[in-house]
């Protein structure tokens, strides 16, 4: 049980008006309307703790300017986690019928999760920025995934190292995020951080500093400016389903550990699988395996490029 996901979900759904889990703050200016997903998988806490520590700042200082919706993307998937009593109860909790972020293009109402993007659609479709916060389940640095309109000086404004870029592509259109704006997403600039393992408290402090420069960029709240490192870029390329539930990944493959073409990725009842260039490996699942087949087992990028920002 994680009281303390239960209360934040608790709070937020009484600060909730005409849809259940947003809370909207308006700042003092008319402004750009910008959406933050919490939760969009219910076993990444993270964007919950990080509306806690900001509505803590925000009751000192209220925003400037705009509207901010504070979006918990999958309600009843936190919910789940926040009353699983076991690890793997936590793992299953990542979605109830569909993973938001594989969502088909119809997106179907008889799903939990379709019905749940049709309640946020409205909020999504008006939104000029709109962010994605998640975790992982291995230790990882965080990770700046751009879609939609995002622009170079978003990239250059987040303080985060890592940028993976092509995974939109990689997948088709089935992210969230290419919600935001309207369908296919293409006048929001949105952006997805990755800011850490699940329950490590530096996951909350990425996520934080991400929120607040999108927020100061755009001119909703002045938040002191963190600099933004030499970035690392990675290009995803290609994703690796298993073509049956009995195979497994011969290692738990960190992200970004480079890999080589010809090395062996995953065996089962079957042949073997090998990769097949150059590159680093991302986004393995803990136990080498994912939580259904249906899910990527594992995702490979090109060789990486780093950039400097002045
Ligand atoms: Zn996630």
């Amino acid at each position: 049980m994680n009281q303390r996901v239960a209360k934040l979900l608790e709070t937020i759904d009484e600060k909730s008006e005409a849809i259940p889990y947003v809370h909207t703050l308006t700042g003092r200016d008319p402004g750009k309307t910008c959406v933050i997903f919490l939760g969009t998988h219910g076993n990444e806490p993270v964007g919950l703790y990080a509306y806690e520590h900001l509505m803590e700042y925000f009751a000192q200082h209220p925003l400037e300017a705009g509207t901010l919706h504070f979006i918990v993307s999958n309600p009843q998937a936190l919910k789940n986690y926040a009353s699983a009593s076991t690890v793997d109860e936590q793992r299953r909790s990542r979605f109830v019928d569909i993973n938001m972020n594989r969502m088909p293009k119809d997106h179907p109402r008889d799903s939990y999760e379709g019905r749940r993007l049709q309640e946020i659609l409205p909020l999504m479709e008006a939104a000029d920025i709109a962010l994605d916060l998640h975790s992982t389940s291995l230790p990882s640095d965080p990770m700046l995934i751009p879609l939609g309109a995002t622009e170079e000086h978003h990239l250059q404004a987040i303080p985060v190292e890592t940028i993976v870029s092509g995974v939109g592509d990689v997948l088709g259109e089935q992210f969230l995020l290419h919600y935001a704006g309207g369908y296919p997403g293409t006048s929001c600039a949105s952006l997805l951080v990755e800011c850490g393992e699940h329950e490590d408290p530096k996951s909350i402090s990425n996520a934080l500093h991400s929120v607040e420069a999108l927020l100061h960029l755009h001119g909703l709240h002045r938040f002191p400016v963190h600099p933004t490192p030499t970035q690392h870029a990675y290009t995803v390329v290609r994703s690796i389903f298993f073509p049956h539930s009995s195979y497994c990944l011969v290692e738990e493959f960190g992200n970004f550990a480079p890999i080589k073409e010809g090395d062996l990725i995953a065996t089962g009842d079957g042949p073997p699988m090998f990769c097949p260039h150059d590159g680093h490996t991302l986004f393995a699942f803990q136990g080498g395996k994912p939580p259904s087949i249906a899910e990527e087992a594992l995702f490979l990028t090109l060789p990486r490029v780093t950039r400097t920002n002045r």
